[in-house]
């Protein structure tokens, strides 16, 4: 039996809910909504602007978060630019550093990318006249390093891969890729979005150029995520937006922009979904002191373990010995992934059904979709009873049982 004791503090799932699809976007603890309800009730002013009291708690609140986040990634505050999430995140990268591009120049991506970072470098390269080069994963729908490593040349400009896939959960060997990526001085992009709420970050040990995160996915409000960068790259890449705040000067004949993290978040701020990322992060932190990743990964193990058992169920991306993370994608024999996720929603079992904005992936295995049942913090081992008891009974019916 394993049990959460962080479930109680969850009020989505008081009603028995099984909930399996926090790779979409994670339940949000108490302490989150109060964090967030408090900005309302509270009052605050406009952070990085006021200058009476209110204002200043704003300001303080956004930079305490800022502080949170990077202490928790092993970085520097000001490399820390709050954005609206890992999509905004690893577009503003896209753009900018596309921007530096010529004709011929390449940016590899891979068959696992979500679309974020498939579509949004695929635009950007368009835009330049930039090839796109993508790294093929085997059948099982695995990326090896030799599949990325095959696609990096001396043209080879930037390199932008999950941290963890969002399909099969297998986490990337980056130190690796980095190494990979320094020989030809490209900047290599992590995609940090499945990863950075199920496994401790340490950007400097990465190797990566860029890292992003989010929020909604980590117990904490959407429209929330970071961007993290080192320092060469924040000061070069062109901001994606400009707007107030993100300027030290701004006149017809000059424009003399904020170093980081300012220079990239132009706009008023998202007060109530930061301050709400900051109670998440002080959740997690707590969880993790009291063993949340060793439970989260013997749960995940017992997952795939129940899914193995069952004969019509096969598993996306199979290769053996590759360290996987919070979830299992799969296909139930003979079904549509749709049929199946509809009969699970009755028994009050949510999971996602689909190609996952990982449409590159589900053509490459020659599929079209699965189901995908993620876990976190506070899953136990009977919402995967729960999941494997639907999935015989959706089994059976969908195969005409009587
Ligand atoms: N990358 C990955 C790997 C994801 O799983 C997701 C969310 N499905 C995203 C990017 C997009 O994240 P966001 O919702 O924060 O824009």
């Amino acid at each position: 039996m394993i049990t959460s004791p962080e479930r109680s503090q969850f009020p989505a799932l008081a009603n028995g809910l099984v909930y399996l699809d926090s790779a979409a976007t994670a339940l949000k603890p108490t302490c989150v909504v109060d964090a967030v309800t408090a900005v309302y009730t509270e009052g605050e002013g406009a952070a990085h602007r006021g200058t009476f009291a209110l204002a200043a708690r704003a300001t303080a609140k956004i930079e305490a978060a800022r502080g949170k986040v990077a202490a928790l990634l092993g970085a520097r505050d000001e490399r820390i630019v709050f954005c609206r999430g890992v999509t905004e995140g690893l577009n503003m990268l896209a753009r900018g550093l596309a921007e530096s591009l010529s004709p011929g120049d390449e940016i590899v991506v891979s068959e696992l990318c979500h679309h974020a970072s498939f579509v949004g470098f695929s635009l950007a390269a368009a835009r330049v006249g930039a090839t796109l080069r993508v790294a093929k994963v085997t059948p099982d729908g695995d990326l090896t390093v030799d599949a990325i490593a095959a696609c990096i040349s001396p043209r080879t400009k930037v390199v932008s891969l999950p941290h963890v896939s969002n399909v099969t959960g297998a986490v990337l060997d980056a130190g690796l890729v980095a190494e990979l990526a320094r020989r030809v001085n490209a900047i290599f992009v992590l995609d940090g979005a499945q990863a950075f709420p199920h496994l401790p970050v340490d950007v400097a040990t990465l190797g990566c150029d860029a890292y992003v995160l989010g929020a909604h996915k980590a117990y904490g409000p959407s429209g929330v995520g970071v961007l993290h960068a080192n320092a060469a790259l924040l000061a070069t890449l062109p901001p994606l937006h400009g707007g107030g705040h993100m300027v030290l000067e701004a006149r017809a004949d000059e424009l003399r922009l904020a170093p980081a993290p300012a220079r990239h978040e132009a706009g008023t701020p998202n007060l109530e979904g930061i301050a709400g990322f900051s109670a998440a992060i002080d959740l997690l932190v707590a969880a993790r002191a009291r063993g949340a990743i060793a439970r989260e990964q013997a749960l995940v193990g017992y997952l795939r373990e129940r899914l193995e058992g069952l004969p019509f169920v096969r598993i996306v991306g199979r290769g053996r010995g590759r360290p996987r993370v919070a979830l299992v994608s799969f296909e139930v024999e003979g079904c549509h992934p749709h049929d199946v996720a509809t009969l699970l929603d009755e028994d009050g079992v949510a999971v996602r059904a689909g190609r996952m904005c990982a449409h590159p992936l589900f053509a490459a295995i020659g599929s079209r979709g699965a189901l995908r049942a993620s876990i976190a913090l506070y899953n136990d081992s009977s919402d995967v009873d729960r999941l494997v008891a639907g999935l015989v009974r959706a089994h059976a019916v969908l195969h005409g049982a009587p």
